[in-house]
């Protein structure tokens, strides 16, 4: 028998027996997966201990079997639409290329990716310097110097030849040349993902660190990065004990994956502590910050804010500011979030904070207003004021007219002689007709919440005639109508528009005035699945005149009420139909 036929021989019953240990680990053991997942990579691990013969690969050979992998893998560097992708891969690659600074084989031509899913809970090295991150794993991670050991790990698979190694071994088993790559295809990942035997996992972890620390990042970071992942390693539901625990909604599967590829936490925790007293590194340095978390943090933010969860978008947004003070997205989300959750005042601040980011964005400039003129009415107009002179010179013109506006619309709000005389003037007299519909929507706004029904309607009506495509013209038109009493007219308005919370808010409303109850529960109940910014009584009080503000608070109520009686049918499924 040729030793080739001996191998393969082997590793058929090497394969066997770990098929056979799998299935008896199974029958008797039901917990969680990962004990499983662990056998899956020990029956591995086993493979590979395997002898082998393997001849050195030529630096500039791996380079390029590294790049030949990369493109049949799909890691490609193209650059994408996206600018928040491309920054992140940026910042990992500039990480990527201090950690390199000490590498042993220089010749090696490091290149980082990044891998926008979230379900990529991991990093990956590939022969060549071919490195891969997943978001999974990066939006776990709370400074650079946490990204440095992860990266250094990686890169020490590459520098160790850990990694040509497993491919080498990979193609000899398959009885494959190195010409037999592009068979690999997009196995490939995977195969370096957890592919190495735990000697070469702790061998990278030590060396990992080394080139960390070397390239002048604190060695704490790596103990950080596993204390966080020992403790999501925790069975699913316990409890999140921080914010980025809770906010790793990271599938456990995707998690497991992480887990199945690399020795436990624990294991490399002690390690690492053996390791750091050995060299007498000092770990309690201050860590670089992750400057690219706070997009994480925005992301996230951002959904908590859509479902109506508007404490932890503020304090998820206040994290993102924290960790990159010019990010005009947190800014403009804090700014909002607060605003939704009725704190006016606090919303003014925030978007004047925003604004000096971001002073080209009308709608941050019609939100100043509005919350000044909530939290302060007295001196809104001068407090807006102050914030125009501060910025107009960084305004275009577009957004200059929608200010004007405001400013106007918060003279006549405070009751200011001449306020609307004044408005007239300015849109007769230079007002370019491509600003006329906008600025007049914004205006109507005010001339509604200063108690002129009436000019508020003509206003919209001359919005229309200008711009008859806007549903939000048709949408605050019948607002106002329904406020007048006028329900036929309200209800046409919004006939052929687009529905979503806003409308059916709006049928709600005109249907309760209208004593139609029920109808009117149903659609607040659609209204607030769309955007549980309805049942929000101090937003809608900020928004809206009284009487509106008061059907709104009914129709909450009523919800309310529903909710309770259904929770109570829940627990009493048979006592309340009996009792009934
Ligand atoms: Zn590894």
């Amino acid at each position: 028998m040729s030793r080739r036929r001996i191998l393969i021989l082997l590793l058929l019953i090497a394969g066997l027996a770990g098929i056979w240990a799998l299935q008896r680990k199974q029958a008797s053991t039901e917990v969680t997966p990962r004990p499983l997942l662990y056998l899956v990579a020990d029956t591995q691990r086993e493979l590979e201990r395997i002898p082998l013969e393997l001849t050195r690969v030529r630096v500039e050979e791996e380079n390029q079997i590294g790049e030949e992998l990369a493109r049949s893998c799909g890691l490609t560097p193209a650059n994408t639409k996206d600018p928040e992708v491309n920054r992140i891969r940026d910042y990992v690659n500039e990480a990527g290329r201090r950690v390199t600074g000490g590498v042993q084989r220089p010749g090696i031509h490091y290149r980082f990716h990044y891998n926008p899913s979230e379900s990529f809970v991991n990093a990956a090295a590939l022969p060549g310097g071919q490195i891969v991150i997943g978001r999974g794993l990066l939006q776990l991670l709370e400074s650079e110097d946490e990204l440095a050991s992860i990266l250094g790990h990686e890169i020490a698979h590459v520098d160790q030849r850990h990694a040509i190694g497993r491919l080498q071994y990979e193609l000899q088993s398959r009885k494959l040349g190195l010409g037999g790559l592009y068979q690999l295809g997009s196995i490939g990942v995977k195969l370096f993902q957890a592919g190495y035997t735990k000697e070469q996992e702790l061998e990278a972890d030590r060396e990992g660190l080394r080139l960390a620390v070397a390239s002048g990042y604190s060695a704490g970071g790596a103990i950080d990065a596993m204390k966080r992942l020992e403790r999501l390693s925790r069975p699913a539901g316990a409890p999140a004990v921080s914010p980025v625990e809770e906010m790793a909604r990271v599938p456990v599967q995707a998690l497991q994956e992480y887990f199945r590829s690399h020795p436990l936490p624990r294991e490399r925790i002690a390690a690492f502590e053996v390791e750091i007293a050995e060299n007498g590194w000092k770990i309690d340095a201050a860590r670089r910050p992750l400057a690219i978390r706070a997009i994480f943090l925005a992301d996230e933010a951002e959904e908590f804010d859509r479902r109506g969860f508007y404490d932890k978008a503020i304090r998820r947004f206040e994290e993102a500011i924290a960790a990159e003070p010019k990010s005009a997205r947190a800014r403009k989300g804090l700014a909002r979030a607060r605003w939704h959750s009725g704190d006016a005042a606090g919303a003014a601040t925030a978007t004047e904070e925003a604004l000096r980011i971001n002073p080209e964005n009308a709608s941050l400039w019609g939100l100043l207003a509005r919350a000044l003129a909530a939290s302060d009415p007295v001196n809104a107009p001068q407090r807006y004021a102050a914030v125009e002179t501060a910025l107009s010179r960084q305004v275009p013109q577009r957004t200059l007219w929608i200010l004007q506006a405001h400013q106007a619309g918060l003279d006549l709000f405070v009751g200011r002689p001449r306020a609307l005389e004044n408005y007239r003037e300015l849109v007769r007299a230079r007002m370019p007709p491509e600003n006329e519909a906008e600025v007049r929507l914004q205006m109507a706004w005010w001339m509604y919440r200063s108690g002129k029904l009436p000019v508020a309607l003509q206003e919209l009506d001359a919005a229309r005639q200008r711009d008859p495509d806007d549903a939000q013209i048709d949408i605050d038109r019948s607002w106002i109508l329904s406020e007048l009493g006028r329900h036929a007219d309200a209800k046409q308005e919004i006939e052929s528009v687009e529905k979503g919370d806003e409308v059916y808010a709006l049928q709600a409303v005109i249907n309760w005035r209208l004593e139609r109850r029920d109808p009117a529960s149903d659609s607040f109940r659609a209204a607030i699945a769309d955007d549980p910014i309805w049942m929000e009584q101090r937003w809608v009080a900020n928004t809206f005149n009284a009487p509106t503000a008061k059907v709104l608070a009914e129709l909450r109520t009523a919800e309310l009420v529903r909710r309770k009686k259904e929770a109570l049918r829940a627990v009493h499924p048979v006592g309340a139909a009996k009792s009934n």
